[in-house]
């Protein structure tokens, strides 16, 4: 019988980017980690982008573009963004994550199933009867989470899209730039829910085109999305004379704050994934270091159940919590709207002062900042999208006055305003 591992300080459940980097920061303070995924380490699969001003660093070194013609078009005209937008390469993007973790990381392929407390801490148990067992248990493994189970009011919203990385005789896009949100319909006649073209040059004939639903529930379908993806591009004239792959996206846009618990949740697992941009990889690489030096800290002076505590406070601080019921909000308002209203507010929206509609896509921007913003938005939308906006809020007025009155406790503690 082989003998049992010792345990390490922190397991981490997850291999994709918010199990890396909290298995990393928490190794490079010191710790003891186990990463358990199914795969070994291998690139992140899905395309990941992220402004450019929201990355630390030290990530601008696992770039593998930056784009300043930034568009996004509600009507025929483009409107500017003047903000830098990343596409990650996520080879780069493992290895510096591995980097900085050091030595103390161990990654072990497995798919865990279970775990139970155990003394100081936990048998975490895998699908193949192996065991290994861990003071502090961190769960990062994805929408559905492995250990831990996110919630989202009212049903899952999901953003769904479907893309491909393919060639073109004629640009299907803006050439040697991003766009970020093309709201033009994709071809005449086109039926049902709102979608739009996200779209990047990758160099060349070389582009990423994607069709995406932002949040729909139920959600659009691939082949709904596909259909209308090569619509969009045929209707243009540009359809691609090859196709390098395609991609599909699909994850859960409206996960509330989770409640503290015995395993803490991170990444996408813990609903960090932002809920009106779908974002979520940016604010993981800031938000790991925080949490692992509170786990750490804790850690060795109050032990494992202190450790989980203080993770879970620096990550949902209270500001952080009546962030997220505001943007829930603003999740309903987009749910609830009708689609063809839908590029008269991001028209409203992108003619914010920049400051303010930055603001509103972070992940660490105050309740009160959220809050004003969303009432700005509101004063400046045309009628019908204002009518359609007050149902959504009249929908279900006891949460929405909740998350007021939340938002009202933390008044504007930065710059964010763009006052
Ligand atoms: C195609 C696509 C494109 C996206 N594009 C962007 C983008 O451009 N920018 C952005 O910020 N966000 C983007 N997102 C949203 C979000 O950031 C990603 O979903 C991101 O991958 C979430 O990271 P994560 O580490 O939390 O979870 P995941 O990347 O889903 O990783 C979960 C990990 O847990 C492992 N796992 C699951 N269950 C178990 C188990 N029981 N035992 C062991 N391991 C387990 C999985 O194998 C995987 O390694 C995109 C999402 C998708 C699907």
């Amino acid at each position: 019988m082989a003998a049992a591992l010792p345990p390490t300080d922190a397991l981490v459940v997850g291999g994709g980017p918010a199990g890396v980097s909290l298995a990393a920061e928490l190794a490079a303070r010191g710790l003891s980690v186990r990463l358990v995924a199914p795969h070994p380490p291998r690139p992140f699969p899905p395309t990941y982008g992220a402004w450019l001003d929201e990355l630390p660093d030290w990530a601008r070194a696992t770039l593998a573009d930056v784009w300043t013609d930034v568009r996004a078009y509600t009507s025929d005209r483009p409107t500017p963004l003047l903000r830098a937008y990343a596409l990650f390469d996520n080879i780069r993007l493992l290895n510096t994550l591995l980097a900085r973790g050091g030595g103390g990381l161990t990654w072990t392929v497995g798919r865990v199933r279970g775990a139970v407390r155990g003394g100081e801490g936990w048998e975490v148990c895998g699908a193949c009867g192996e065991t290994w067992r861990a003071h502090v248990l961190l769960d990062a493994g994805g929408h559905a989470g492995s250990l831990t189970r996110p919630r989202h009011p009212g049903g899952a919203a999901l953003q769904t899209a479907f893309g491909i990385v393919g060639y073109f005789d004629r640009p299907p896009a803006a050439p040697g730039g991003m766009v970020w949100m093309d709201h033009r319909p994709p071809c005449p006649g086109v039926r049902g829910p709102p979608t739009f073209l996200y779209a990047m040059h990758l160099g060349d004939d070389r582009y990423l085109v994607e069709e995406t639903s932002l949040i729909a529930r139920p959600a659009l379908s691939r082949r709904a999305l596909q259909e209308r993806l090569h619509a969009r591009l045929s209707a243009q004239g540009t359809p691609p004379h090859d196709i390098e792959r395609e991609e599909w996206v699909a994850f859960p846009m409206n996960a509330a704050a989770p409640q503290p618990g015995a395993v803490l949740a991170f990444g996408s697992a813990a609903g960090l994934v932002h809920p009106v941009s779908g974002f979520q990889v940016a604010g993981a690489l800031h938000d790991a270091p925080r949490v692992a030096e509170a786990v750490a800290v804790a850690l060795a002076r109050r032990g494992p159940v202190a450790a989980t505590q203080a993770g879970w406070a620096a990550l949902w601080p209270p500001e952080r919590r009546a962030a997220r019921e505001v943007a829930l909000l603003g999740v309903q308002a987009l749910l609830t709207l009708p689609g063809k209203q839908l590029p008269a507010f991001f028209d409203t929206f992108f003619h914010l002062p920049p400051a303010q509609w930055r603001a509103f896509l972070s992940p660490h921007t105050e309740a009160g900042t959220l809050a004003r913003t969303m009432l700005r938005l509101f004063a400046h939308v045309p009628l019908a999208v204002r009518v359609a906006l007050v149902r959504a809020a009249f929908a279900e007025p006891g949460a929405s006055l909740r998350a007021l009155h939340r938002a009202a406790q933390f008044p504007r503690t930065s710059g964010t305003d763009g006052e």
